[in-house]
């Protein structure tokens, strides 16, 4: 089954043909560290963790490069702002960045460089474009002469007469031309600086992705990734710079994620609807939110909103009803075929359930299709219930459903990072959720259920109904099991 991914450069899906596919590289654009995570940061990085997951479920090995950009502006003035050092800023930002993500179940990259720890790289890739005469030193700044370039623009289409329109004339008077952009800074009073050929200074923004990338990745690079408001100018000039220097092509595959907006309104703190990804984490279950993010296709703009999330607790609700319902599975290998004894109400799961792995796969070799692979599942969910209504549920061919329930949720939990929990978990951090939500206290729930059970004992019913009136009155709904305990929930 081939892989087909959309390529920004080539603006269609193409193959995806690794030039090593024993070794798959892919680098993608993380954060500035100068503030905290939020909802489009962990979109983006739930995107990528996907690919990689992908690219390993088809059998490849995979080099994961995402690196931190700890050197800008906004955090220097943070820094100056709060009286720190700088890199007390971008320690603190990266340390929340990766327990969100570790918490939104993402795998950590081989590879998380920081620009910081890459001057050296940058310098050298600097002195190349120069020595090509594709940059130029102007007071101790550096550009790149974008017109030099003769690809400039064929990432994000842009033709150069239209940026000339666009361009406005700085009032940094260095430059020769207004369309170049600066690959490295003369250092400013209190600003950090480092030792380079000329003069001491920090790098510009795009020359550590170009540095970085090809320091840990074979050239071209497999895929080269981020959000779509990286691409320009971020991307594009990575490319200038990477191939400026270099003069070989630079990446096979760009991917791109789609903007995150809030209630349709671009997230700001100004607006208010902004989301911290911790303030998210704290609001919404980690496993919902993830499947949230990902149940759209990734390139679509997603507009995050409560009943979006709510949904997306439904639908897991769902699976894991069914799944409980099913029971537990029997342990040991997938069986390959199911028993010929099949029963007529068994028929139409077992058959679903022969090709899920096959279908799934193919969902997602068409460029991470996941709304096509979420509408397979919940296919074989409705047949899944449908069956287990029919109350037929024993025997050779139950046992072999099971199983390979169990086996198909391993595998989606290994490339997706959800599905994979314990149903009465999962029922038990969604009720904590909604009883947490509803503002009703666990213990006074308890209390009553106890007063209610005495009353009963007592034949006492005219308070155990009083009791029951008011449980239902405070949204608790419960049913007594045979054992003399009860089950309750919030409805
Ligand atoms: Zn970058």
């Amino acid at each position: 089954m081939t892989l087909k991914l959309y390529n920004t450069l080539a603006r269609k899906k193409v193959l995806f043909v690794p030039a090593n596919p024993s070794q798959v590289g892919i680098y993608v654009c993380g954060v500035t560290v100068w503030d905290a995570t939020h909802l489009g940061h962990a979109r983006s990085a739930i995107t990528f963790d996907l690919v990689v997951r992908v690219l390993r479920a088809r059998g490849m090995r995979v080099t994961y490069v995402r690196n931190f950009t700890d050197v800008d502006d906004k955090i220097i003035a943070r820094a100056t702002q709060e009286n720190v050092e700088w890199h007390e800023i971008a320690q603190r930002y990266m340390a929340e960045y990766r327990e969100g993500l570790a918490l939104l179940g993402n795998v950590v990259p081989e590879e998380e460089p920081c620009a910081s720890d890459h001057i050296g790289e940058m310098i050298a890739m600097i002195e190349q474009l120069i020595s090509k005469d594709m940059a130029y030193v102007s007071q101790g700044d550096v550009f790149f002469a974008v017109r030099k370039f003769s690809g400039y623009g064929k990432l994000s289409g842009k033709k150069i007469e239209e940026l000339e329109v666009g361009a406005r004339i700085e009032a940094n008077a260095s430059k020769r031309d207004p369309l170049d952009f600066a690959l490295w800074k003369a250092v400013k009073p209190g600003e950090p600086s480092w030792e380079s050929p000329w003069g001491p200074g920090r790098p510009g923004w795009h020359i550590e992705c170009s540095a970085m990338a090809l320091k840990y990745l074979e050239q071209p690079i497999d895929i080269h990734g981020g959000g779509c408001d990286v691409m320009f100018p971020h991307h594009e000039n990575e490319i200038a710079q990477a191939e400026g220097a270099t003069g070989q092509p630079f990446v096979s595959v760009w991917l791109h994620n789609g903007s995150l907006t809030v209630d349709a309104e671009k997230m700001s703190k100004s607006l208010g609807n902004y989301f911290r990804l911790t303030e998210a984490l704290q609001r919404f279950d980690a496993e919902v939110l993830r499947y949230y993010l990902l149940a759209l296709h990734y390139r679509s703009p997603l507009d995050f909103t409560e009943v979006g999330i709510a949904d997306a607790g439904k639908a897991l609700t769902r699976f894991y009803e069914a799944t409980a319902r099913l029971g537990a599975a029997t342990v040991g290998a997938f069986p390959a075929a199911p028993p010929k004894d099949r029963p007529k109400a068994a028929k139409p799961v077992i058959q679903r359930l022969l090709t899920l792995r096959d279908d799934v796969l193919a969902a997602l070799a068409d460029d991470l299709n996941t709304p096509q692979l979420n509408g397979i599942i919940f296919d074989v969910v409705r047949e899944l219930n449908r069956y287990l209504n029919t109350g037929t549920c024993d025997g050779p061919a139950h046992g072999w459903i099971q199983m390979a329930w169990s086996h198909t949720r391993n595998m989606l939990h290994d490339i997706l990072g959800f599905y994979g929990s314990d149903p009465a978990v999962f029922r038990e951090r969604m009720g904590q959720r909604q009883l947490a939500a509803s503002g009703v206290n666990r213990d006074e729930v308890e209390q009553l259920l106890a007063q209610r059970a005495s009353a009963r004992a007592a034949k006492d019913f005219g308070t155990a109904d009083s009791i029951r009136d008011q449980l239902t009155a405070m949204g608790v709904t419960f049913q007594d099991r045979p054992d003399g305990t009860t089950d309750w929930q919030m409805t």
